[in-house]
């Protein structure tokens, strides 16, 4: 026997641990599971009738019993732009009464407005916005959750929001990881002279980024008329001499190549990916890149979906992500995501659950840590109201989180 376990979960109807090893089907699950953790990292999976003759529970441990409902990894959530100031209701209201972006941005909307909002933010102002975004986040069962800089858009601005993500990593449950951004888009004081812009970001905000390690990664918005290949390609190799790992957002609105350059570099994941070349699919195949695909920002937007099978037919491993912005997906809601990426993109039940909760922790280099429930990983579990895991999709547009435990701590309902 394994003693002084100090959080054992009992009951699971079906414990999803997305390790086949470890459970039936291409989840693993089992039926009847439990699951043992000592100091927030598991040490034992298996059946409910055997956890206690397996394991010992410490004088002050926790037992949880799941009742019959179904257990699995929390999600994570590996594209969110969720650190801002302002929203944006009204361009909301515009876009469906059929105003352009050229319109919305005419009348002080879109991105240059969460901008302006968010240099006009202080630190403190950022985390308390961002501590509300992250509580909706947790109560619907993120657990681990990518967050980027890029509304400063100076280098005191980019910092002071990646200092926020610092602030909100510790006491906040969910697990935040910082991603430079700098390069979302050109401000306005660098129009007509992006080159001038990209001197910026490689000379001056990456190397206070890296400096300070205020981020892990470093990502670019590759696009006709934003940054070029060759614009994000200096900017991801000047991250990566700062120790920040690739990634990017990459052929969203036309074919740029992006894809290809996400291989070229060894990029975690490309993100979007609408308009990706049969040969960029390929290259990220061959260079074991995730691809990140964000149905929630099509179904806001009103515009076509990313081709999933495409790159699930070709051997990519594709994860999901909500891309929580104020702009183009508002929702912190990944049970959502996965509801429209098997109604609308062709992904199975059992592939969505996996994009959502192991492949978005591939997306973010930290598969041996998070995204399943097996032993030496975070005991990062949801408990979902619902008798199967069919059901997470299939009953849509209702939150069926019950509990959230984060390393092994029931932190949702808060107690
Ligand atoms: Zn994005």
């Amino acid at each position: 026997m394994t003693p002084g376990a100090d959080f054992i979960l009992t009951g699971a109807g079906e414990l999803v641990t997305l390790d086949p090893a470890l459970g039936e089907g291409p989840l693993g699950v089992i039926r009847g599971g439990a699951l043992a953790a000592v100091e927030g990292k598991i040490v034992w999976v298996g059946k409910t009738s055997q956890v206690h003759k397996a394991v010992g529970l410490h004088g002050d441990g926790r037992e949880l019993d799941a009742q019959g409902r179904v257990v699995m990894p929390g999600f994570v959530d590996s594209h969110t732009h969720c650190i801002f100031a302002g929203s944006r209701e009204k361009e909301f209201a515009q876009r469906i009464a059929g105003a352009t972006y050229q319109e919305i941005a005419a009348a002080g909307g879109g991105i240059l407005s969460t901008v302006e909002a968010t240099r006009d933010a202080t630190t403190d102002e950022l985390v308390a916005f961002a501590t509300r975004r992250l509580d909706l986040v947790l109560q619907h069962g993120t657990t681990t959750l990518e967050a980027k800089s890029g509304y400063g858009l100076t280098t005191a601005d980019e910092v002071k929001i990646l200092e926020a993500i610092r602030l909100l990593q510790d006491p906040h449950p969910v697990e935040v990881h910082a991603t430079f951004c700098g390069a979302h888009e050109v401000p306005p004081e660098f129009r007509g002279n992006t080159g001038g812009y990209v001197d910026l970001v490689v000379d001056e905000m990456i190397p206070a980024v890296g400096q300070r390690r205020l981020a892990e990664y470093c990502d670019v918005f590759c696009e006709q008329g934003v940054f070029s290949v060759e614009q994000s390609r200096r900017i991801l190799r000047a991250g990566l001499e700062h120790g920040l790992q690739p990634k990017l957002h990459a052929d969203e609105f036309s074919a740029t190549g992006g894809a290809e350059l996400a291989a070229e570099v060894g990029a975690l994941s490309a993100d979007h990916l609408l308009h990706a070349r049969p040969e960029g699919i390929r290259a990220m195949r061959e260079a074991g890149v995730t691809a990140t695909l964000l149905p929630g920002t099509a179904f806001f937007l009103g515009l076509p979906y990313a081709p999933a099978r495409a790159f699930l037919d070709a051997g990519v491993r594709v994860a999901l992500a909500t891309d929580f912005n104020p702009g183009s997906s508002y929702t912190p809601n990944m049970q959502l995501i996965v509801t429209l990426a098997c109604t609308q993109m062709r992904m199975t039940v059992e592939e969505a659950i996996q994009a959502a909760t192991l492949n978005g922790a591939y997306a973010l280099g930290l598969q041996a840590q998070v995204g399943a429930l097996a032993p030496d990983r975070w005991c990062d579990l949801i408990v979902l109201d619902v008798p199967s895991y069919y059901h997470v999709p299939y009953l849509y547009g209702v939150n069926h989180v019950r509990s959230v435990v984060k390393a092994g701590q029931l932190v949702w309902p808060r107690e």
